[in-house]
């Protein structure tokens, strides 16, 4: 599996990062978990074919996770795009995807597509499978708009990848991210605790629980990303690639 880190800013573009969006790809998997607001022109200047790309993860509604689709959809259209694709998400996602496309391209959730789009909205404790992608939902805590909020536990070609999303610190976070191979997870500050973000220093404490195989820090913001020398963990770069 390899996982490129299309973006892995925050919603303020912290260090001129591009918004979260990371892509994984396998022999028989192609997906994108988020697609924040510029995630397009990032996909676009690292050369990831958006054709084909099978499938979406949305972790919530906020527009640096949420806010490129449209984008996405539009360019797909003009691209002539055949393929099937599935975005799927927290409860609403039906709703709030049409309300997006209309507030940003009048008109465009009305578009006749000439590929089958599937937008389909997750639960948290689920499992849903997805061509060979395998989804858990798990609950997370992010403040009270812009939600449902959900971490993912992905399972695809024997390896597991979890992904925190925003939030503050929550124990769903260990059955979310315990043993996987790859754990994405927010570093918003260092140690300062706030309400609906995780600091590096809460996120250390349960470090042990979790016994990931591999950790990366994303979703910085500027105190974080001015620590980076002095911590011993890998962080997230646009455009970094991890192989797992
Ligand atoms: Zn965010
Ligand atoms: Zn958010």
């Amino acid at each position: 599996m390899r996982l490129q880190f299309v973006g892995c800013g925050d919603a303020l573009g912290s260090g001129g990062r591009s918004n979260t969006c990371f892509h994984l790809a396998g022999a028989s998997v192609n997906f994108l978990i988020d697609c924040g607001a510029s995630s397009l022109p990032a996909l676009k200047r690292l050369g990831i074919a958006r054709d084909a790309i099978d499938l979406i993860l949305i972790t919530h509604f906020h527009g640096d996770h949420f806010g490129g689709l449209p984008f996405l959809l539009l360019d797909a259209q003009f691209t002539r795009r055949t393929r099937p694709l599935v975005i799927a998400g927290p409860q609403g996602i039906a709703a709030k995807l049409p309300v997006l496309m209309e507030a940003m391209f009048e008109h465009s959730s009305k578009t006749i597509h000439r590929f089958d789009l599937s937008v389909v909205a997750l639960e948290p404790g689920q499992s849903r499978t997805f061509g060979e992608v395998r989804v858990t939902p798990y609950p997370v805590v992010h403040g009270e708009s812009g939600g449902p909020f959900l971490a993912y536990r992905v399972e695809a070609e024997g390896r597991v990848i979890a992904c925190s999303a925003d939030t503050e610190w929550t124990a769903a976070l260990i059955p979310a991210a315990r043993g996987a191979d790859l754990f994405i997870a927010e570093a918003y500050y260092y140690d300062r605790i706030i309400k609906n973000h995780l600091s590096l220093k809460t996120l250390e404490a349960h470090l042990p629980e979790i016994d990931c195989k591999r950790l990366v820090l994303t979703h910085m913001s500027d105190d974080m990303l001015g620590r980076l020398g002095e911590i011993p963990y890998a962080a997230a770069e646009d455009g970094m690639v991890i192989e797992f």
